[in-house]
């Protein structure tokens, strides 16, 4: 349900001594949009090269140098607006932002103001298996980023490095839907995997490529929105939970001792868990925005929004759908699964023509598993879908049983090789030869004479036995096989 309607959630409040307080927030993130070359220059948008190597006349403002724009960030900028269920603009508008700052040469950054390439849109997010919330994007427009000011380099003297000036980022900002530090990180990574689906930006949070502008106020519920802060260029998901916590609380102190919010900008430290004051609206920046008379508007037909469209590829929400008609999985699992793009291409291609819960259950819980353990990604898997599909294939021919099948992953973790060659070479077949599997049932019978007395009247201690049998056939017996053998013999 859109939030601007949804009703307070009890869960959700915060206690105070005045009663309980709802959060309300919105997001505005910066992403950097994956592109070889500047929104206005071809220079490099490569991560971690020396100072100023990717720096061209244009991006360090040398007099009469002119931008020119960089189609593939508007095709990155429209895809990722479709990609927001978003109103396309056909026509928008470059400005200038006025500021002055040492990482800036330019004296403005040019930005979108009042005609950004992509207007109102919507996502969906989920909190749980069972609650998905739908959080509106009121925008998103193009912007330069700036540079970075050294002050650690010499003793005297700041330096600054222009590499990032003028690299492309898309500015999403939401409508205050978001009503929880949970509710505002799980919007956060659903937009991260929208956008790595859609190869608009990388998401990389460490590396600064996706950051965000944190807006927070509070109010009694059903109250009008309260007055917010803004807490600048928080670079992870869970110092925006931490930020929006501790801002909060902040904020509901000041208001129950009777005082008021002032509308200011502030940081967050993480070191010390709390936020302070940047700016007030005071000293806030007047911008002086104009169109950038060096730039034309920004002006494309159907056509082309149509193809980007078209080639779009299959979405988060779209394919999780897929997965649970086509495969029969649990939202759960799906949900998982579709986190990534390229760990759900690697479930597809084990459970194409196979069992989809099976190949869910080995991916999830046994290669997921193995590799956050290892701290390693699907993309480097010792163990390949092709491999993980044989071992799956095996147990439901009844050839392995689901424990040798875990030895079986063991091996192809440490050793790789075929999975059938494996399982022939090294005699890891399950026991279906009924013969074998009663002549270890009958000595464990005649060994325990107690136990058998026992399990008469207590049917439960059935695994007991079952327990005794695979191990005597070092896991290899086949367990349906066995359990008939066995409650045939005992008489249950
Ligand atoms: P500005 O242009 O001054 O940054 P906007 O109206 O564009 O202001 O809002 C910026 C962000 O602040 C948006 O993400 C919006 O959802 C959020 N926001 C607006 N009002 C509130 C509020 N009362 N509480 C929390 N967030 C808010
Ligand atoms: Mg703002």
């Amino acid at each position: 349900m859109n939030a601007h309607v949804r009703p307070a959630d009890p869960k959700k409040l915060i206690k105070g001594a005045t009663g309980d307080w709802e959060v309300v927030i919105g997001l505005e993130i910066h992403a950097q949009v994956t592109s070889n070359a500047k929104l206005f220059s071809g220079s490099s948008t490569a991560f971690g090269g020396e100072p100023n190597a990717h720096v061209s006349l244009v991006d360090a403002a040398m007099p009469g140098m002119l931008p020119v724009i960089n189609e593939e960030c508007v095709r990155q900028a429209v895809r990722t607006g479709l990609g927001l269920n978003a109103k396309i603009n056909k026509r928008s508008v470059f400005d200038r932002k006025n500021y002055f700052y040492p990482d800036l040469p330019q004296g403005y950054q040019i930005s979108q103001y009042k005609h950004p390439v992509v207007g109102e849109g919507e996502i969906a997010v989920d909190l749980s298996p069972t609650e998905q919330i739908s959080v509106g994007i009121e925008r998103l427009h193009l912007e330069q980023d700036a540079g970075k000011s050294m002050h650690d380099q010499h003793p005297t003297m700041s330096f600054v490095d222009l590499n990032r000036s003028g690299v492309a980022l898309m500015e999403i900002v939401s409508k205050p839907d978001l009503r929880s530090a949970e509710e505002a990180k799980a919007y956060v990574s659903k937009l991260r995997t929208i956008l790595r689906y859609i190869g608009s930006c990388d998401g990389d949070m460490e590396k600064g490529n996706l950051r965000a502008d944190v807006n927070v106020s509070v109010r009694k519920p059903g109250e009008p929105f309260g007055t917010r802060c803004e807490i600048k260029n928080v670079n992870s998901i869970r110092f925006i939970g931490q930020a929006i916590e501790v801002e909060a609380r902040r904020q509901i102190g000041i208001l129950e001792d009777g005082g008021v919010i002032d509308q200011e900008t502030r940081l967050y430290d993480p070191a010390k868990g709390e936020t302070r004051s940047l700016r007030s609206k005071e000293e806030a920046h007047d911008y002086r925005y104009f169109p950038d008379p060096d730039l034309l508007p920004l002006e494309f037909d159907d056509a082309f929004v149509a193809d980007l469209k078209m080639h779009l590829p299959e979405l988060p929400d779209a394919k999780k759908a897929r997965f649970i008609a086509e495969y029969g999985l649990s939202p759960y699992d799906a949900s998982v699964l579709v986190a990534e793009r390229d760990q759900a291409d690697y479930f597809e291609a084990v459970a194409k023509g196979r069992d989809g819960k099976a190949a869910a259950n080995w991916v999830i819980n046994e290669l997921f598993g193995r590799l956050n353990k290892e701290g390693r990604e699907v993309s480097s898997s010792p163990v390949s879908a092709a491999q993980l599909g044989g071992l799956v294939d095996l147990i439901g021919e009844g050839v392995i049983s689901g424990k040798i099948a875990k030895d079986l992953f063991e091996i192809l973790w440490t050793e790789g090789g075929d999975p059938r060659a494996i399982v022939e070479a090294r005699g890891m077949k399950q026991v279906t030869d009924t013969g074998a599997i009663e002549k270890a049932v009958d000595e464990i019978i005649a060994a325990n004479p107690d136990k058998v007395e026992q399990v008469k009247a207590k049917p439960t201690m059935l695994g007991w036995f079952v327990g005794q049998a695979m191990k005597a056939s070092g896991g290899k017996a086949n367990p349906q096989a066995l359990n008939e053998i066995l409650k045939a013999k005992l008489g249950i």
